[in-house]
């Protein structure tokens, strides 16, 4: 069997590859128009991204659609993570932002977001979701990861997600957790 992915964000792509699932990237992804993402949920974005690219091929396919919602801030970033700075927004655009909307804001509590789906021929399968808490530091630490990953902190290891290996932070991350519930739904369902 094999997973294909359909991201072309290089920080997702390098996690992917540590779940243990045969996983690799939608042959000729480039080439195919990215669909609008219209969804007003996690969930709804990985599903119809998961449901379109799976029409390119007979194989299983995956969509990750994932970000950061702060508490002070209603959820936002929310399904707008990638482009919260605009629509060519920076990781560094978006992280400066972050910290100008929660300057002087006392209450930092957050969670990373992963929502994932699976389809075959233009059918999603399932959805399956991962998060993980956390607290917006005041400045950006660590060089690891990708995305806002410099600003989250994460209390039991006392240490920012850009500080973690990818494999520490894929033990304990939204990704991590949302591969793991799928890796169990194939087990289940005898797909692998
Ligand atoms: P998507 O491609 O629409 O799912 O956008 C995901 C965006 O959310 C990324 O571009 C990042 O800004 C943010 N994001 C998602 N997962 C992570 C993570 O693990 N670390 C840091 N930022 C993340």
């Amino acid at each position: 069997m094999t997973l294909y992915a359909c991201s072309s964000n290089p920080g997702k792509l390098r996690e992917f590859v540590l779940a243990a699932l045969p996983i690799q990237t939608l042959p000729n992804l480039k080439a195919i128009p990215a669909p609008e993402e219209t969804g007003a949920t996690f969930e709804e974005n990985a599903a119809l991204k998961a449901a379109y690219y799976s029409q390119f091929t007979a194989e299983l396919v995956f969509a990750d659609d994932s970000g950061l919602a702060v508490d002070a801030l209603n959820g936002a970033p929310g399904v707008y993570s990638a482009r919260y700075a605009g629509d060519n927004a920076t990781a560094a655009g978006n992280n400066r932002l972050l910290l100008e909307r929660l300057d002087g804001v006392a209450n930092r509590r957050a969670r990373f977001v992963c929502a994932i789906a699976l389809a075959r021929t233009g059918d999603v399968i399932t959805t399956v979701h991962g998060e993980v808490e956390g607290e917006i530091l005041h400045a950006p630490r660590g060089s690891s990861g990708f995305g806002y990953d410099p600003l989250f902190f994460y209390p039991p290891r006392n240490c920012g997600f850009a500080e973690l290996s990818p494999e520490e932070k894929f033990q304990v991350s939204h990704r991590g957790n949302a591969l793991r519930a799928l890796a169990a739904f194939l087990q289940e369902h005898r797909f692998i």
